[in-house]
């Protein structure tokens, strides 16, 4: 009885190749330098760590506070409508400044 075991080019070949793969898509992520993070074409934000996310997510958390023109996440017909869990994940100890205002004068 006679095993052939595949060389360790078949092996990797497989490997490589999606990996190549993945490095196409990434041809069409744009990538914010003041953020430092990648926005794919459909919209998805890949953050330095933690999960995806939307562009909405990354202004709420990044962008707004930049206020520089190099920000490619700044324009509000991409950016949508933010949302409370935009802002922030559950568990967070965050406050924002912004959302107290309204009811200050009594
Ligand atoms: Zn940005």
């Amino acid at each position: 009885m006679v095993i052939i075991l595949p060389t360790l080019p078949l092996l990797v070949n497989p490997i490589q190749n999606f990996l190549i793969m993945i490095g196409n898509n990434s041809e069409n992520l744009q990538v914010c330098s003041i953020c430092g993070v990648s926005i794919a074409e459909d919209g998805q934000v890949n953050f330095s760590d933690g999960k995806p996310g939307t562009r909405a997510r990354l202004y709420a958390r990044v962008c707004q506070y930049t206020e520089k023109p190099e920000c490619i996440n700044r324009e509000t017909e991409l950016i949508g409508e933010l949302t409370a869990q935009d802002r922030y994940e559950t568990g967070e100890d965050l406050t924002i400044p912004t959302l107290s205002t309204s009811q200050a004068t009594n």
